[in-house]
């Protein structure tokens, strides 16, 4: 190791910003050298990424400059992509760079990438709720089919949307499209009785293992609002002209998404690390398997609770992972030691459009306008941590 150890932090979402917010508060000036790698110039809040997918808000509200958040007398930020990690070397090699950046320590947290399950012309023909690039092409697929329904044939499967998977992202997604027809339809002078919302699910039920009882609440809710749930049922293909379920059904739908799970990002196996569905089962600090100086944190890991069950990725988690690794490398560069990473689950919550949502705070249910203002107070927290109050007031109320 050098004279200044060298910290490369690879993804600027969750846990690399927490990471890196943890690095530099508790950094001296000159303790080491730290680097963060993301391939765009903003953090943008994947928990959000349903809101601007249906139209709901600007997409402004879910991303924030970088540069805005880091101390640049701390941490240096390259904006770039990365191609490879070769943890045997020590390097990492990124698409804009010949030369390989090193480094002494190195935190991966690149996040997930959508799980197809080999269905037949997913990765074609469908929409992913992924980014910010990725929820702009969905808004204005739905807008430009509205459009088409209007100025060509009226054929419905242009204002037929089916949302593929009723986890966490299908039921938050399928309550903004909810709250965003009225509007949706009177601009295209679509009567909303038209329109088709359908939310397919392999498993027996909606939102699979989570509270029946708020399950059900969530169902009413959005069947009331129009929905159609097929449960029970796995769509087994889709084509440009919509999905094939198993037994052989086919929806007609202009406009298909895809939310039927994650898996950890692609480099992650690429680069040698053993992995389940793309993430690396980490060590009791976080480290990989094998490289006591590399760390792997938010949805590219997986982390087991006492009953030997893997937590589910998710912000939470790989926020709480973020401060913990940039706690225990604070104690490594100090000569100090390491204290293990214990998940303190705080409860979950989902939203089912702008005003109503359900949750699980320890053991009480909430659901309504109490639980959409816990959501609501919670992205904002994230904003508070993030950049503290100016940023609260600058993209809280967009
Ligand atoms: P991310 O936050 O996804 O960040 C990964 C970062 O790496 C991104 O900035 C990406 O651009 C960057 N990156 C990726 N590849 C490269 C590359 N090759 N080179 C450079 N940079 C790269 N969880 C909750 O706890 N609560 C919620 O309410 C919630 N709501 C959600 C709503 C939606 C619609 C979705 C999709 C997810 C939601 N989740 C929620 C899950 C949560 O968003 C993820 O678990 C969380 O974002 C994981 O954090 P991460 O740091 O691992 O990855
Ligand atoms: P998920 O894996 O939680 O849900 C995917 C759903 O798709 C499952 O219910 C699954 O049964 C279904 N599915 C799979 N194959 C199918 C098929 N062929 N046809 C129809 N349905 C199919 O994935 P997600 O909802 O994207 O969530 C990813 C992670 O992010 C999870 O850990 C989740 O907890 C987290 N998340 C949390 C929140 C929140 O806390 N508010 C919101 C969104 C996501």
């Amino acid at each position: 190791m050098g004279e200044k150890p060298k910290i490369v932090v690879l993804g600027a979402g969750y846990s690399g910003m927490m990471t890196i917010i943890g690095l530099q508060k508790q950094l001296q000036y000159n303790e080491a050298e730290v680097i963060l790698v993301n391939q765009h110039p903003y953090h943008y809040f994947t928990t959000k990424l349903h809101e601007p997918a249906a139209g709901t808000r600007h997409h402004e509200a879910a991303r924030v400059l970088i540069e805005q958040v880091i101390d640049p007398r701390k941490v240096t930020f390259i904006q770039d992509k990365v191609k490879g990690i070769r943890p045997q070397d020590k390097q990492v090699d990124l698409v804009n760079r010949e030369e390989p950046l090193t480094y002494d320590y190195l935190v991966i947290g690149l996040g997930s990438a959508p799980e197809t399950f080999g269905i037949r012309g997913l990765k074609e023909n469908a929409f992913f709720i992924r980014n910010i690039d990725s929820v702009r092409m969905i808004r204005e697929h739905i807008e430009y089919m509205f459009a088409k329904y209007r100025n060509e044939e009226q054929r419905d499967e242009y204002i037929t949307i089916v949302v593929g998977g009723a986890g966490f992202t299908g039921v938050e997604f399928v309550g903004e499209l909810v709250d965003r027809m009225p509007s949706l339809c009177r601009e295209f002078d679509i009567p909303r009785e038209k329109v088709r919302l359908i939310s397919i699910e392999a498993a027996p039920t909606v939102l699979p293992g989570f509270d029946p009882e708020l399950v059900q609440y969530a169902v009413k809710y959005l069947e009331e609002q129009g929905v159609e749930f097929r449960i029970n049922t796995p769509i087994e293909q889709c084509d440009e002209d919509g999905v094939t379920l198993k037994g052989g059904e086919e929806i007609k739908a202009a406009t298909v998404v895809w939310t039927g799970g994650v898996r950890g990002n692609r480099l992650i196996e690429e680069a040698g690390f053993e992995t389940m569905r793309g993430r690396v089962k980490v060590d009791e600090y976080l480290r990989a398997p094998g490289y006591e100086e590399v760390f792997i944190i938010g949805d590219c890991s997986l982390v087991f609770n006492d009953e030997g069950r893997p937590y589910p990725p998710t912000a939470q988690i790989a926020s709480q992972q973020g401060s913990k690794v940039a706690k225990n490398l604070i104690s490594l560069l100090r000569g100090g030691e390491m204290q293990p990473f214990r998940f303190d689950l705080k409860g979950t919550l989902a939203s089912l459009g702008r005003h109503n949502a359900i949750g699980v705070i320890g053991k009480r249910k909430v659901f309504g306008s109490t639980a959409s203002f816990l959501k609501r107070a919670n992205d904002l927290r994230w904003l508070y941590i993030l950049g503290g109050v100016p940023l609260v007031l600058r993209k809280g109320f967009i």
